[in-house]
């Protein structure tokens, strides 16, 4: 009998910030199972049930499979030269900034980089960022002012070994859960583990916490600054860390001492009994971590928020050391890697400034690059704005649906249908996004894709391909390597392979003013292909100090501001922007379901995924129901000044009263009238950049089918 040999193939998970390691049984020319990598340190065989029914979502139904010129079907080279002479056109006419990309932590660290080298070293422009500025951009914006690098210090065993786990702004029972898991076992062989979760609603993590605090929404700078203060009035500050270790106590204290326990309690809306015990508990904890996602960092104030909590832990030496320290989790698969290779309008590659003009120059000289932007670029929300003022003429938006993922939805889907130039290269052959192209690239998809993504706790894995790519599509770099070569830019863009690429962004990494930098991966520069192809999973830093990574920041107290010295920084609470008032009387916080991804382009097309949620739903205390004659079921219609959803009514007694808590997935396939982007406000943190998505101001009523 003729039998075809059974191989298991290591990758990673294509979701969220965990970075599970998979591993997938290869029968010939099919996938046919999945288990978590027993190996991979994120996840050591766990897998959540997104992670495990990734075949299911694989096949390639609604895959886009040939280049796409309006509706007809183009070779590549047509679709190539097309683009490419498009975007020569804009920029000969009105310059660099008239263009721009828009790309996403779904892409590959390798993709990110080729594409971050087009538009920065290339064009010339800055204007590239990324669908991540929506998940972690205040948090890298809190860690730089901090720490002077964007450094998340902390590893997922710090979870597993900690006193005290508060968690904020995070539900990572359902966004995370493998993590969770890992934090569920930690308490379960520590009963002595306190678990606190600050979060307006209750949800399944607040079935693990020793305490729920309910915040209320937006208050929190006011909480971790009363934190500070109270610290600091019972004697618990370690004055050797902080002396020998940080600046700026004074002065944040200073600001702090408004924040009295009773004034905290009334501001954020809590029992005075709650605060204390939180408090006391810290206070108390040897070790502590703080873990914190997007209900922190998607805030017009996300950045303060970040920084109110990092300097509790400046205060108590709660940084750098085993179980303890501020850790910021990414929502999306490749957040980290983007950050490294500087995917994002206000950086450079590997971690480097463009504001810097030793940087500036640096990377410019190691690319050979013609040019290099002085100036920052347009950050998501004000790219599309430009897009919409007709001054950003031709946009190139790669592996996201911003029309169902940014803030005023209905803005964004108009500015692109007006836009000269929308190319959106996928895998998907229809989003709510590629509606308004004019050229559609198709991109492989996860099982075909190969390169490398880094996690939430800075560790670089191989995400490994393992099936030839689906009809004509090809790699996200090789996309962007032919259409720069296309536009004249032939000499910065002949790799073959992505291990070339990654020896590249190995070889950026050591600028030789290393010491002001975190981000050092030289001693992954000059692998070979074989040897990229074998790359275990390993933290970086990765050089001659760190050869086999670091798992941990911070532990000498050097910091990497120009003094050496950790900063404090002061906060002042504010209001979100958005206020309710008589017309629209209700808040709304999104959030995320526990099977679904994103918007749903790929977790949707699992029937077991939708079976968990199956409907788009606004979640509402049952007393605010009553008055508003709305019964558990019923179709609400919600409105805010910038657009409209349709969501079934789900009573909740975990809800505070007068919030409403609404999942962001749904896309135009699933319910055309239940993306709630729509009703969210195109408003941001001043410093990151970061949308406020957790507050907008709505009003509710029964919907009346016309
Ligand atoms: Fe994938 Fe995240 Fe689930 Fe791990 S926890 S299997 S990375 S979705």
């Amino acid at each position: 009998m003729n039998k075809t040999a059974v191989k298991l193939k290591q990758t990673t998970c294509p979701y969220c910030g965990v970075g599970c390691g998979i591993d997938v049984k290869v029968d010939g020319q099919a996938l046919t199972q999945v288990t978590g990598s027993s190996e991979h340190p994120a996840n050591y065989g766990r897998l959540c049930v997104k992670g495990s029914s990734v075949l299911e979502t694989n096949d390639v139904s609604g895959r886009l499979l040939q280049p796409m010129i309006g509706d007809s079907q183009v070779s590549w080279d047509e679709a190539i030269n097309h683009v490419a002479s498009g975007f020569n056109k804009v920029i000969e006419e009105f310059g660099p900034q008239a263009v721009a990309f828009y790309v996403s932590g779904q892409l590959l660290t390798e993709d990110y980089y080729v594409a971050n080298k087009l538009m920065k070293g290339y064009i010339g422009s800055a204007n590239i960022d990324t669908n991540s500025r929506l998940c972690m951009s205040s948090a890298v914006a809190g860690y730089k002012r901090a720490f002077g690098s964007d450094t998340v210090p902390c590893n997922y065993e710090d979870l597993e070994d900690t006193d005290l786990l508060v968690l904020t702004g995070s539900n990572a029972a359902w966004t995370h859960p493998v993590l969770f898991q890992r934090m569920e076992r930690a308490k379960l062989l520590n009963p002595d583990m306190k678990v606190v979760v600050i979060d307006p609603r209750q949800s399944a993590t607040t079935e693990l916490a020793d305490l729920h605090i309910a915040i209320k929404p937006g208050s929190d700078v006011a909480l971790f600054n009363g934190l500070l203060n109270y610290l600091h009035q019972h004697d618990c500050i370690d004055q050797n860390y902080v002396n020998s270790f940080t600046e700026g106590f004074e002065t944040a204290l200073a600001n702090s001492q408004q924040w009295t326990i009773e004034r905290v309690a009334e501001y954020c809306d809590l029992p005075l009994e709650q605060v204390t015990t939180y408090y006391q508990w810290f206070a108390k904890s040897p070790t502590a971590i703080t873990f914190y996602c997007m209900g922190v960092n998607q805030s017009s104030q996300g950045t303060d928020k970040c920084n109110a909590i990092i300097n509790c832990h400046l205060a108590t030496g709660k940084v750098g050391k085993k179980g303890s320290g501020p850790f910021s989790i990414t929502g999306q698969p490749n957040a980290m890697g983007g950050r490294e290779v500087g995917g994002l309008a206000n950086m450079l590659a590997a971690h480097m400034d463009i504001g810097n003009p030793q940087h500036r120059e640096y990377v410019q000289t190691f690319w050979r690059s013609p040019r290099i932007p002085e100036q920052v670029g347009s950050k998501a929300v004000d790219m599309f704005a430009k897009v919409k003022s007709g001054e950003i003429k031709a946009i190139w938006i790669m592996a996201t649906n911003p029309v169902v993922s940014l803030p005023n939805g209905n803005e964004v889907a108009q500015a692109l249908k007006d836009c000269p130039l929308v190319v959106v290269s996928d895998c998907n052959e229809n989003t709510d996004t590629s509606e308004w192209a004019n050229v559609r690239l198709p991109a492989t998809g996860w099982s075909e894709k190969n390169g490398t993504v880094t996690n939430s706790e800075r560790r670089i894995s191989r995400q490994r391909g393992i099936m030839p790519p689906s009809g004509q599509a090809k790699h996200d770099w090789q996309i962007i390597c032919d259409v720069a070569k296309a536009m004249g830019f032939a000499s910065g863009f002949k790799f073959g392979h992505p291990a070339e690429i990654f020896d590249e962004h190995a070889r950026l990494s050591g600028y030789e003013n290393n010491g002001s930098r975190d981000f050092d991966i030289t001693g992954l520069a000059g692998l070979s292909e074989a040897e990229y192809d074998k790359l275990r999973p390993i933290q970086w830093p990765v050089n001659r100090e760190n050869p086999n990574g670091c798992a941990r920041m911070f532990e000498n107290g050097r910091f990497y501001t120009k003094s050496g010295k950790a900063q404090f920084i002061t906060t002042e609470a504010k209001a979100p922007v958005q206020q309710t008032c008589k017309d629209y009387p209700f808040v709304c916080n999104s959030g995320r379901v526990r099977d679904q991804w994103h918007t749903m382009t790929r977790t949707g097309k699992a029937a077991k995924l939708t079976a968990h949620v199956s409907e788009a739903f606004v979640a509402i205390h049952p007393a605010d129901a009553e008055k508003l004659n709305l019964v558990d079921g019923q179709i609400a219609q919600l409105t805010s000044k910038f657009g409209r959803a349709l969501l079934r009514v789900q009573l909740d007694a975990g809800q505070r009263k007068g919030d409403v808590f609404v999942p962001m997935h749904w896309n135009k396939q699933f319910a055309s009238q239940a993306n709630i982007n729509r009703l969210f406000a195109p408003v941001v943190d001043p410093i990151s950049g970061q949308p406020e998505l957790k507050h907008a101001a709505v009003a509710i009523e029964a919907y009346q089918a016309d």
